[in-house]
C-alpha cells in the first residue's frame, strides 16, 4: 500500500535531508534516517557511515538493529521509519526482519538511479529494488517533490557534480 505525505511526514523527513547533509559534510554518503514512536516521538536517528570502509553502515539498517534492541515487536510495529531516501534490499529486508512498520522516504530508488544515469554515473552494486518488492506488507509513502529536489543536490554534491547544470 502506497500513502500520502501529511505536514508531521514533511517535518520528519526535512530532518533526515539535514542529517544527509551532515553526513555529506562528514565524508559520509548523503543519506539520513529517523525511527518515529506512534506517539511521534523521536526514538532514534543515524546517517550514513560508509567513510570507514563498511559499506553496509545504512542509517535504515541501525534502526531495524536499534528498535531490535530497544522496541517491543508491538512498538516496532507502529513505529514509521523515515528516510532522506527510500532503503534498499538490503535496508527493507532488515526492516521487514524486526517488523517495523511503515516508511516514509523523500526520494526513492528509481529517483537515484535516473539521477546517476543523467549524470553518466554507474549503478550501484545492489539492484535499486522497491522497498514492496522485498517487503509487500509494508505500507510505504514517498517521494516528495520538493524534499527530493534537495537530495538530488546532495546526492550531486557528493559525486561532484553540478546539480544546477545536470539537469
Ligand atoms: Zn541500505
Amino acid at each position: 500500500m502506497t500513502t500520502s505525505l501529511t505536514a508531521t511526514d514533511r517535518a520528519h523527513l526535512a530532518r533526515c535531508v539535514d542529517l544527509a547533509r551532515e553526513a555529506l559534510e562528514d565524508g559520509d554518503e548523503p543519506f539520513g534516517s529517523l525511527l518515529v514512536g506512534a506517539d511521534g516521538t523521536e526514538l532514534f536517528a543515524d546517517r550514513n557511515r560508509v567513510s570507514g570502509g563498511d559499506a553496509t553502515q545504512h542509517p535504515e539498517f541501525a534502526i531495524a538493529r536499534w528498535a531490535a534492541m530497544h522496541l517491543s515487536p508491538q512498538e516496532r510495529a507502529r513505529a514509521t521509519v523515515y528516510t532522506s531516501g527510500e532503503h534498499c534490499p538490503m535496508c527493507a529486508a532488515a526492516h521487514a526482519w524486526v517488523g517495523l512498520g511503515r516508511i516514509v522516504y523523500a526520494s526513492s530508488s528509481a529517483q537515484l538511479s535516473s539521477w546517476l544515469a543523467q549524470w553518466g554515473l554507474p549503478a550501484g552494486p545492489v539492484a535499486p529494488l522497491p522497498i514492496q518488492t522485498i517487503a509487500p506488507g509494508i505500507e510505504v509513502a514517498g517521494p516528495d517533490d520538493e524534499l527530493s529536489a534537495q537530495v538530488r543536490a546532495l546526492q550531486a554534491r557528493a559525486r561532484g557534480i553540478d546539480s544546477a547544470q545536470s539537469r
